[in-house]
Protein backbone atom coordinates (compact mmCIF):
# COMPACT_ATOMS: atom_id res chain seq x y z
CA UNK A 1 0.00 0.00 0.00
CA UNK A 2 1.48 3.25 -0.81
CA UNK A 3 1.20 5.99 1.49
CA UNK A 4 -1.48 7.98 -0.30
CA UNK A 5 -3.57 5.09 -0.30
CA UNK A 6 -2.62 4.62 3.76
CA UNK A 7 -4.35 7.93 4.47
CA UNK A 8 -7.18 7.81 2.02
CA UNK A 9 -8.20 4.44 3.90
CA UNK A 10 -7.42 6.34 7.45
CA UNK A 11 -9.38 9.30 6.20
CA UNK A 12 -12.55 7.28 5.25
CA UNK A 13 -12.14 5.75 8.46
CA UNK A 14 -12.13 8.65 10.75
CA UNK A 15 -14.82 10.35 8.75
CA UNK A 16 -17.18 7.26 9.45
CA UNK A 17 -15.83 7.34 12.97
CA UNK A 18 -16.98 10.85 13.57
CA UNK A 19 -20.42 10.02 11.87
CA UNK A 20 -22.14 13.18 11.68
CA UNK A 21 -22.00 16.29 13.88
CA UNK A 22 -24.12 15.83 16.79
CA UNK A 23 -27.59 18.66 16.16
CA UNK A 24 -28.28 20.95 19.41
CA UNK A 25 -31.33 21.90 20.86
CA UNK A 26 -31.84 24.41 23.71
CA UNK A 27 -35.24 24.73 24.52
CA UNK A 28 -35.46 28.02 27.11
CA UNK A 29 -38.58 28.67 29.43
CA UNK A 30 -39.58 31.62 30.30
CA UNK A 31 -40.01 33.05 34.06
CA UNK A 32 -39.86 29.28 35.46
CA UNK A 33 -40.08 28.75 39.46
CA UNK A 34 -36.92 26.54 40.71
CA UNK A 35 -38.80 24.24 42.22
CA UNK A 36 -42.03 23.87 39.73
CA UNK A 37 -40.76 20.41 37.67
CA UNK A 38 -41.24 17.05 38.41
CA UNK A 39 -36.96 16.76 38.65
CA UNK A 40 -36.75 19.73 40.74
CA UNK A 41 -39.61 18.65 43.80
CA UNK A 42 -42.93 19.87 42.11
CA UNK A 43 -45.62 18.40 42.75
CA UNK A 44 -48.52 20.74 41.80
CA UNK A 45 -47.50 20.20 37.41
CA UNK A 46 -47.40 17.36 36.13
CA UNK A 47 -44.30 17.63 33.54
CA UNK A 48 -43.04 14.06 32.69
CA UNK A 49 -41.53 15.19 29.70
CA UNK A 50 -39.38 18.10 30.72
CA UNK A 51 -38.51 15.37 33.81
CA UNK A 52 -37.35 13.41 31.20
CA UNK A 53 -34.62 14.97 30.06
CA UNK A 54 -33.24 14.23 33.65
CA UNK A 55 -34.28 10.78 33.60
CA UNK A 56 -32.14 10.23 30.35
CA UNK A 57 -29.58 12.38 31.26
CA UNK A 58 -27.90 15.17 33.59
CA UNK A 59 -30.26 17.22 36.06
CA UNK A 60 -27.86 20.53 37.55
CA UNK A 61 -28.54 21.36 40.54
CA UNK A 62 -25.91 24.45 40.97
CA UNK A 63 -27.03 25.88 37.21
CA UNK A 64 -26.52 30.18 36.62
CA UNK A 65 -28.23 32.53 34.01
CA UNK A 66 -26.06 35.41 33.92
CA UNK A 67 -28.48 37.97 34.92
CA UNK A 68 -31.97 38.16 36.88
CA UNK A 69 -34.36 39.28 33.53
CA UNK A 70 -35.19 37.85 30.24
CA UNK A 71 -33.27 39.89 27.58
CA UNK A 72 -29.93 40.56 29.08
CA UNK A 73 -29.53 36.34 30.24
CA UNK A 74 -30.51 35.75 26.40
CA UNK A 75 -27.62 38.06 25.13
CA UNK A 76 -25.50 35.93 27.17
CA UNK A 77 -26.80 32.53 25.96
CA UNK A 78 -26.64 33.79 22.47
CA UNK A 79 -22.77 35.00 22.78
CA UNK A 80 -21.63 32.80 25.15
CA UNK A 81 -19.82 36.00 26.91
CA UNK A 82 -20.99 38.33 30.04
CA UNK A 83 -23.64 40.49 28.60
CA UNK A 84 -22.25 43.43 30.73
CA UNK A 85 -19.17 42.63 28.72
CA UNK A 86 -20.64 45.14 26.08
CA UNK A 87 -23.26 46.93 27.37
CA UNK A 88 -26.81 44.31 27.10
CA UNK A 89 -27.02 44.86 31.54
CA UNK A 90 -30.62 45.46 31.30
CA UNK A 91 -33.58 44.44 29.64
CA UNK A 92 -33.90 46.15 25.67
CA UNK A 93 -36.47 48.25 26.10
CA UNK A 94 -36.60 51.52 28.54
CA UNK A 95 -38.87 53.84 30.37
CA UNK A 96 -40.96 56.92 29.58
CA UNK A 97 -38.25 59.13 31.07
CA UNK A 98 -35.81 57.47 28.60
CA UNK A 99 -37.86 58.43 25.65
CA UNK A 100 -38.57 61.63 27.09
CA UNK A 101 -35.00 62.58 27.15
CA UNK A 102 -34.30 61.85 23.17
CA UNK A 103 -33.73 57.74 23.94
CA UNK A 104 -34.71 55.78 20.58
CA UNK A 105 -35.61 52.09 20.23
CA UNK A 106 -32.65 51.97 17.47
CA UNK A 107 -29.52 50.54 19.42
CA UNK A 108 -32.10 49.05 21.73
CA UNK A 109 -30.83 44.75 21.08
CA UNK A 110 -28.00 42.68 20.83
CA UNK A 111 -24.76 44.63 19.79
CA UNK A 112 -24.31 43.78 16.40
CA UNK A 113 -20.52 44.10 17.61
CA UNK A 114 -21.00 40.58 19.16
CA UNK A 115 -21.36 37.64 17.07
CA UNK A 116 -23.83 34.62 17.59
CA UNK A 117 -23.68 30.90 18.67
CA UNK A 118 -26.27 30.65 15.65
CA UNK A 119 -23.31 32.50 13.12
CA UNK A 120 -20.89 30.42 14.53
CA UNK A 121 -23.06 26.56 13.99
CA UNK A 122 -24.55 28.04 10.72
CA UNK A 123 -20.73 28.91 9.54
CA UNK A 124 -19.81 25.27 10.54
CA UNK A 125 -22.42 24.09 8.17
CA UNK A 126 -25.53 23.78 10.45
CA UNK A 127 -29.29 24.76 9.72
CA UNK A 128 -29.66 27.18 12.21
CA UNK A 129 -33.03 27.79 13.36
CA UNK A 130 -35.05 30.13 16.33
CA UNK A 131 -38.25 30.06 17.76
CA UNK A 132 -40.44 31.59 19.95
CA UNK A 133 -39.73 35.01 21.89
CA UNK A 134 -36.62 36.64 20.69
CA UNK A 135 -36.62 39.78 22.86
CA UNK A 136 -32.92 40.87 21.38
CA UNK A 137 -33.63 43.85 20.01
CA UNK A 138 -36.71 44.62 17.36
CA UNK A 139 -35.06 47.02 14.99
CA UNK A 140 -34.38 45.29 11.29
CA UNK A 141 -30.61 45.02 12.23
CA UNK A 142 -31.61 43.13 15.31
CA UNK A 143 -33.86 40.42 13.26
CA UNK A 144 -32.92 36.92 14.22
CA UNK A 145 -32.14 36.26 10.41
CA UNK A 146 -29.73 38.54 10.28
CA UNK A 147 -27.88 36.99 13.71
CA UNK A 148 -27.70 33.90 12.35
CA UNK A 149 -30.55 32.07 12.12
CA UNK A 150 -32.33 30.57 8.77
CA UNK A 151 -35.37 30.32 9.87
CA UNK A 152 -37.54 32.11 12.43
CA UNK A 153 -41.06 31.85 13.93
CA UNK A 154 -41.75 33.66 16.66
CA UNK A 155 -42.19 37.26 18.27
CA UNK A 156 -40.15 40.29 18.79
CA UNK A 157 -40.76 41.30 21.88
CA UNK A 158 -40.45 40.08 25.55
CA UNK A 159 -44.09 39.30 26.23
CA UNK A 160 -47.20 38.31 24.45
CA UNK A 161 -50.55 36.92 24.89
CA UNK A 162 -51.02 33.24 24.22
CA UNK A 163 -54.55 32.99 21.82
CA UNK A 164 -54.60 34.97 18.32
CA UNK A 165 -56.55 37.51 19.41
CA UNK A 166 -54.30 39.03 22.45
CA UNK A 167 -53.59 42.60 21.99
CA UNK A 168 -50.81 42.81 25.19
CA UNK A 169 -47.65 42.48 25.59
CA UNK A 170 -43.70 44.07 25.73
CA UNK A 171 -42.24 45.57 22.13
CA UNK A 172 -43.53 43.83 19.22
CA UNK A 173 -46.18 41.08 19.67
CA UNK A 174 -47.23 39.66 16.00
CA UNK A 175 -45.70 36.06 15.20
CA UNK A 176 -43.74 36.44 12.12
CA UNK A 177 -41.95 33.66 9.83
CA UNK A 178 -38.40 35.09 8.56
CA UNK A 179 -40.19 39.21 8.91
CA UNK A 180 -43.79 38.08 7.09
CA UNK A 181 -47.03 37.71 9.15
CA UNK A 182 -48.13 34.55 10.27
CA UNK A 183 -51.72 33.47 10.61
CA UNK A 184 -52.39 31.21 13.53
CA UNK A 185 -54.97 29.68 15.96
CA UNK A 186 -55.28 27.74 19.01
CA UNK A 187 -52.57 28.18 21.85
CA UNK A 188 -49.01 30.15 21.01
CA UNK A 189 -47.02 27.06 23.18
CA UNK A 190 -48.69 24.73 21.24
CA UNK A 191 -47.80 26.74 18.08
CA UNK A 192 -44.42 26.86 19.03
CA UNK A 193 -43.84 22.93 19.77
CA UNK A 194 -45.36 22.14 16.20
CA UNK A 195 -43.18 24.62 14.57
CA UNK A 196 -40.00 23.16 16.40
CA UNK A 197 -40.97 19.74 15.85
CA UNK A 198 -41.69 20.98 12.13
CA UNK A 199 -37.60 22.29 11.97
CA UNK A 200 -36.76 18.80 13.05
CA UNK A 201 -38.59 17.41 10.15
CA UNK A 202 -37.01 19.96 7.47
CA UNK A 203 -33.59 19.41 9.01
CA UNK A 204 -33.25 15.91 9.64
CA UNK A 205 -30.92 15.14 7.39
CA UNK A 206 -28.00 17.63 8.28
CA UNK A 207 -26.65 18.97 11.45
CA UNK A 208 -28.97 21.58 12.66
CA UNK A 209 -28.60 24.14 15.40
CA UNK A 210 -32.18 24.61 16.84
CA UNK A 211 -32.88 27.44 19.44
CA UNK A 212 -36.98 27.07 21.39
CA UNK A 213 -37.59 30.07 23.78
CA UNK A 214 -41.19 29.33 24.97
CA UNK A 215 -42.76 32.91 26.39
CA UNK A 216 -44.11 30.29 28.76
CA UNK A 217 -44.61 30.28 31.91
CA UNK A 218 -44.57 34.41 31.26
CA UNK A 219 -46.85 36.73 32.19
CA UNK A 220 -50.12 37.39 30.87
CA UNK A 221 -51.43 34.30 32.97
CA UNK A 222 -53.59 32.74 30.04
CA UNK A 223 -54.40 29.12 29.93
CA UNK A 224 -56.20 26.74 28.15
CA UNK A 225 -59.95 25.94 29.92
CA UNK A 226 -59.38 22.07 29.91
CA UNK A 227 -56.22 22.07 31.37
CA UNK A 228 -57.40 24.65 33.96
CA UNK A 229 -60.55 22.86 35.00
CA UNK A 230 -58.00 19.45 35.48
CA UNK A 231 -56.46 21.84 38.54
CA UNK A 232 -59.31 23.26 39.74
CA UNK A 233 -58.27 22.21 43.18
CA UNK A 234 -55.93 24.61 43.28
CA UNK A 235 -57.60 27.63 45.27
CA UNK A 236 -54.93 30.52 43.90
CA UNK A 237 -56.34 30.86 40.36
CA UNK A 238 -52.50 32.36 39.83
CA UNK A 239 -50.96 29.24 41.01
CA UNK A 240 -53.82 27.42 38.75
CA UNK A 241 -53.27 29.35 35.94
CA UNK A 242 -49.48 28.95 35.67
CA UNK A 243 -49.69 24.96 36.68
CA UNK A 244 -51.82 24.91 33.58
CA UNK A 245 -49.32 26.90 31.43
CA UNK A 246 -46.18 25.47 32.29
CA UNK A 247 -48.54 21.34 31.58
CA UNK A 248 -48.72 23.02 27.92
CA UNK A 249 -45.48 23.53 27.94
CA UNK A 250 -44.59 20.50 29.00
CA UNK A 251 -46.38 18.84 26.16
CA UNK A 252 -44.89 21.36 23.85
CA UNK A 253 -41.20 20.06 24.75
CA UNK A 254 -42.89 16.26 24.37
CA UNK A 255 -43.57 17.19 21.01
CA UNK A 256 -40.10 17.98 20.20
CA UNK A 257 -38.85 14.92 22.26
CA UNK A 258 -41.26 12.87 19.91
CA UNK A 259 -39.97 14.11 17.06
CA UNK A 260 -36.26 13.32 17.90
CA UNK A 261 -36.94 10.15 19.11
CA UNK A 262 -39.07 9.69 15.34
CA UNK A 263 -36.24 10.51 13.17
CA UNK A 264 -34.00 7.98 15.36
CA UNK A 265 -31.46 11.22 16.14
CA UNK A 266 -31.70 10.77 19.87
CA UNK A 267 -28.20 9.51 19.59
CA UNK A 268 -27.35 12.55 17.21
CA UNK A 269 -28.89 15.19 19.47
CA UNK A 270 -27.98 17.71 22.06
CA UNK A 271 -30.70 18.43 24.37
CA UNK A 272 -30.91 21.59 27.00
CA UNK A 273 -33.54 22.85 28.89
CA UNK A 274 -33.25 25.52 30.93
CA UNK A 275 -35.18 28.65 32.44
CA UNK A 276 -34.05 31.64 31.41
CA UNK A 277 -34.28 33.40 35.22
CA UNK A 278 -35.68 32.94 38.55
CA UNK A 279 -39.65 32.48 38.68
CA UNK A 280 -40.98 36.15 39.71
CA UNK A 281 -41.78 35.79 42.83
CA UNK A 282 -42.10 39.58 43.88
CA UNK A 283 -44.83 41.78 42.78
CA UNK A 284 -43.48 42.16 39.44
CA UNK A 285 -44.92 40.39 36.83
CA UNK A 286 -45.87 37.97 39.25
CA UNK A 287 -46.80 34.60 37.98
CA UNK A 288 -47.54 32.08 40.96
CA UNK A 289 -44.17 30.49 40.02
CA UNK A 290 -42.12 28.81 43.45
CA UNK A 291 -38.53 29.31 43.75
CA UNK A 292 -38.31 27.67 47.76
CA UNK A 293 -36.18 26.73 48.92
CA UNK A 294 -34.33 29.33 47.25
CA UNK A 295 -34.49 32.81 48.48
CA UNK A 296 -35.55 35.93 46.33
CA UNK A 297 -36.91 36.62 42.75
CA UNK A 298 -36.83 37.41 39.34
CA UNK A 299 -34.98 40.47 39.61
CA UNK A 300 -32.34 40.18 42.00
CA UNK A 301 -29.16 38.73 42.54
CA UNK A 302 -30.53 36.10 45.59
CA UNK A 303 -30.12 32.69 44.04
CA UNK A 304 -33.95 32.54 43.25
CA UNK A 305 -33.26 35.08 40.77
CA UNK A 306 -30.21 33.39 39.43
CA UNK A 307 -30.18 29.71 39.85
CA UNK A 308 -32.31 27.83 37.83
CA UNK A 309 -33.54 24.68 36.46
CA UNK A 310 -31.09 23.01 33.91
CA UNK A 311 -31.08 19.88 32.09
CA UNK A 312 -28.91 18.07 29.29
CA UNK A 313 -29.61 14.49 27.20
CA UNK A 314 -27.17 13.19 25.14
CA UNK A 315 -28.34 9.82 24.87
CA UNK A 316 -25.25 6.91 23.77
CA UNK A 317 -22.76 10.21 25.59
CA UNK A 318 -23.91 11.70 28.80
CA UNK A 319 -24.83 9.00 31.51
CA UNK A 320 -28.83 8.77 32.23
CA UNK A 321 -30.37 10.06 35.52
CA UNK A 322 -27.30 11.90 36.87
CA UNK A 323 -26.70 15.22 38.62
CA UNK A 324 -23.92 17.56 38.35
CA UNK A 325 -23.28 19.22 41.26
CA UNK A 326 -20.46 21.77 40.37
CA UNK A 327 -21.65 25.71 39.27
CA UNK A 328 -22.33 26.42 35.78
CA UNK A 329 -23.65 28.93 33.86
CA UNK A 330 -25.80 29.61 30.57
CA UNK A 331 -22.72 31.14 28.59
CA UNK A 332 -21.81 27.42 28.96
CA UNK A 333 -24.30 25.96 26.23
CA UNK A 334 -22.84 28.47 23.89
CA UNK A 335 -19.47 27.32 24.13
CA UNK A 336 -20.53 23.43 24.53
CA UNK A 337 -22.19 23.95 21.23
CA UNK A 338 -19.64 25.75 19.46
CA UNK A 339 -17.11 23.31 20.69
CA UNK A 340 -19.13 20.50 19.13
CA UNK A 341 -20.12 21.98 16.26
CA UNK A 342 -16.83 23.56 14.87
CA UNK A 343 -14.20 21.30 16.88
CA UNK A 344 -12.82 23.80 18.74
CA UNK A 345 -13.26 27.16 20.89
CA UNK A 346 -11.37 30.00 19.12
CA UNK A 347 -9.78 32.10 21.51
CA UNK A 348 -10.66 34.91 19.49
CA UNK A 349 -14.76 35.05 20.36
CA UNK A 350 -13.82 35.73 24.20
CA UNK A 351 -16.18 33.14 25.54
CA UNK A 352 -16.78 33.44 29.60
CA UNK A 353 -18.73 29.79 29.09
CA UNK A 354 -16.43 26.58 28.63
CA UNK A 355 -17.39 23.29 27.21
CA UNK A 356 -19.41 21.41 29.69
CA UNK A 357 -18.85 17.54 27.91
CA UNK A 358 -15.53 16.62 29.54
CA UNK A 359 -17.03 17.61 32.72
CA UNK A 360 -20.32 15.71 32.09
CA UNK A 361 -18.51 12.72 31.17
CA UNK A 362 -16.28 12.65 33.76
CA UNK A 363 -13.22 13.50 31.22
CA UNK A 364 -12.59 16.74 33.61
CA UNK A 365 -13.21 16.64 37.22
CA UNK A 366 -12.11 20.06 38.54
CA UNK A 367 -14.94 23.23 38.37
CA UNK A 368 -15.60 24.48 35.22
CA UNK A 369 -15.47 27.96 36.14
CA UNK A 370 -12.66 29.63 39.37
CA UNK A 371 -15.60 32.25 40.11
CA UNK A 372 -19.30 32.99 38.07
CA UNK A 373 -19.78 36.75 38.42
CA UNK A 374 -23.20 39.29 38.09
CA UNK A 375 -23.55 42.45 37.66
CA UNK A 376 -27.08 44.11 37.52
CA UNK A 377 -26.75 48.27 37.93
CA UNK A 378 -25.94 48.00 42.03
CA UNK A 379 -26.83 44.67 42.37
CA UNK A 380 -24.08 42.21 42.31
CA UNK A 381 -22.85 38.38 43.56
CA UNK A 382 -19.95 36.23 42.84
CA UNK A 383 -19.77 32.39 43.88
CA UNK A 384 -17.04 30.71 43.98
CA UNK A 385 -16.77 27.10 45.21
CA UNK A 386 -19.65 26.97 47.82
CA UNK A 387 -19.68 30.42 49.06
CA UNK A 388 -21.52 33.38 47.47
CA UNK A 389 -21.13 37.23 48.29
CA UNK A 390 -24.13 38.78 47.14
CA UNK A 391 -25.68 42.91 47.23
CA UNK A 392 -29.33 43.12 45.87
CA UNK A 393 -32.34 45.59 46.84
CA UNK A 394 -32.88 44.48 50.31
CA UNK A 395 -29.12 44.57 51.28
CA UNK A 396 -26.91 47.47 50.54
CA UNK A 397 -23.77 46.00 52.34
CA UNK A 398 -22.19 42.48 50.14
CA UNK A 399 -23.22 39.35 52.22
CA UNK A 400 -21.81 36.18 52.28
CA UNK A 401 -23.42 32.86 52.54
CA UNK A 402 -21.83 29.44 52.21
CA UNK A 403 -24.36 27.68 49.60
CA UNK A 404 -24.11 24.10 50.77
CA UNK A 405 -24.94 24.15 54.25
CA UNK A 406 -27.42 27.51 53.25
CA UNK A 407 -29.22 27.35 50.29
CA UNK A 408 -31.70 30.00 51.09
CA UNK A 409 -29.07 32.25 51.99
CA UNK A 410 -30.42 32.93 56.07
CA UNK A 411 -27.07 33.16 57.98
CA UNK A 412 -24.75 35.70 56.59
CA UNK A 413 -21.43 35.03 57.24
CA UNK A 414 -20.14 38.39 56.26
CA UNK A 415 -18.94 39.37 59.95
CA UNK A 416 -17.59 35.69 60.78
CA UNK A 417 -15.27 35.79 58.17
CA UNK A 418 -14.70 39.19 56.98
CA UNK A 419 -10.86 37.74 55.14
CA UNK A 420 -12.77 35.45 52.85
CA UNK A 421 -15.89 38.24 51.93
CA UNK A 422 -12.63 41.18 50.97
CA UNK A 423 -11.21 38.28 48.54
CA UNK A 424 -14.18 37.61 46.90
CA UNK A 425 -14.81 41.38 46.59
CA UNK A 426 -11.76 41.74 45.57
CA UNK A 427 -12.24 38.94 42.62
CA UNK A 428 -15.83 40.30 41.79
CA UNK A 429 -13.71 44.28 41.61
CA UNK A 430 -11.41 42.65 39.10
CA UNK A 431 -14.19 41.45 36.91
CA UNK A 432 -16.23 44.83 37.33
CA UNK A 433 -13.38 46.58 36.03
CA UNK A 434 -13.38 44.42 32.57
CA UNK A 435 -16.96 45.56 32.24
CA UNK A 436 -18.57 48.70 30.01
CA UNK A 437 -20.51 50.89 30.88
CA UNK A 438 -24.54 50.07 30.53
CA UNK A 439 -25.74 50.94 26.92
CA UNK A 440 -29.36 51.75 27.67
CA UNK A 441 -30.63 52.68 31.56
CA UNK A 442 -32.77 49.81 33.17
CA UNK A 443 -36.28 49.98 32.80
CA UNK A 444 -38.90 51.14 35.35
CA UNK A 445 -39.43 49.08 37.42
CA UNK A 446 -40.90 48.49 41.15
CA UNK A 447 -37.87 47.18 43.28
CA UNK A 448 -39.29 43.70 44.70
CA UNK A 449 -40.63 43.28 47.94
CA UNK A 450 -38.18 41.44 50.69
CA UNK A 451 -38.75 37.77 49.88
CA UNK A 452 -37.48 34.90 51.99
CA1 LIG B 1 -37.71 35.74 31.85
Amino acid sequence: MTRRHFLGAAGAFSLAAQARKPNIIVILADDLGYSDLGAYGGKDASTPHIDSLARNGVRFTNAYVSGPYCSPTRAGLMTGRYQQRFGHEFNAHTSKPFFDAGGTTENLGLPTSETTIAGRMRDAGYATGAIGKWHLGAPPKFHPNKRGFDEYVGFLGGAREYFPAGKGGVGPIEIERNGSPVKWDGYLTDLFGNEAAGFIDRHQKHPFYLYVAFNAVHTPMQAEDERLKKHAHIADTRRRTYVAMLESMDDAVGTILAKVKETGLEQDTLIFFLSDNGGPTNKYAVNGSINRPLRGSKGDTWEGGIRVPMLAQWKGRLSAGTAYHKPVIQLDISATAASLGTGRINREWKLDGVDLIPYLTGKQRNDPHRALYWRFGELMAVRMGDWKVVRTWDNKQPELYNLAKDIGEENNLASSEPARLERMMKEWRAWDNTLVAPAWPRPEITPPAVQK
